[in-house]
């Protein structure tokens, strides 16, 4: 794949408004590996974050793995109260972005941890960069 074509995925990727948010939280990840996420809840209210290099108890408790960095994904869920919002997070989508430090799209399908918290909280479906555009993942 050359530049140009990686920039022209790119912008037709974000013609989409929550691609474009996806990115502009994954451009302010200070991580080495950049992701941005949006929860749109069902009343179109909606919550972003980008990962980031810190602890919360959440990990410990949801990962299977040990984790440093606070995935985009359960950043994003942090911001929302998930009790009072439960009937709108019912039914819910994700937008998750991924690009490298050099531009590059990459792939950011959630990992297992992710996937297993939306789909505890409801969300339905997850939109997720791919290096030749998106891909959608229904839970
Ligand atoms: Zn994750």
């Amino acid at each position: 794949m050359t530049v140009e074509d990686n920039e022209q995925i790119k912008n037709s990727l974000t013609e989409n408004r929550w691609f474009r948010l996806a990115k502009d939280q994954c451009l302010n990840s200070l991580h080495q590996t950049r992701f941005g996420a949006v929860l749109i809840l069902k009343n179109g209210k909606y919550f972003s974050a980008c990962n980031v290099e810190k602890s919360h108890p959440l990990i410990r408790k949801h990962y299977d793995f040990f984790a440093v960095s606070l995935h985009a994904e359960l950043n994003t869920l942090l911001r929302v109260n998930v009790v009072r919002h439960r009937h709108q997070i019912a039914g819910s989508t994700f937008y998750v972005y991924r690009e490298d430090r050099n531009g590059w799209l990459k792939p950011a399908h959630p990992c297992s941890s992710c996937l297993s918290i939306m789909k505890d909280v409801g969300v339905r479906k997850c939109f997720y960069s791919t290096p030749a555009g998106y891909n959608v993942t229904y839970l």
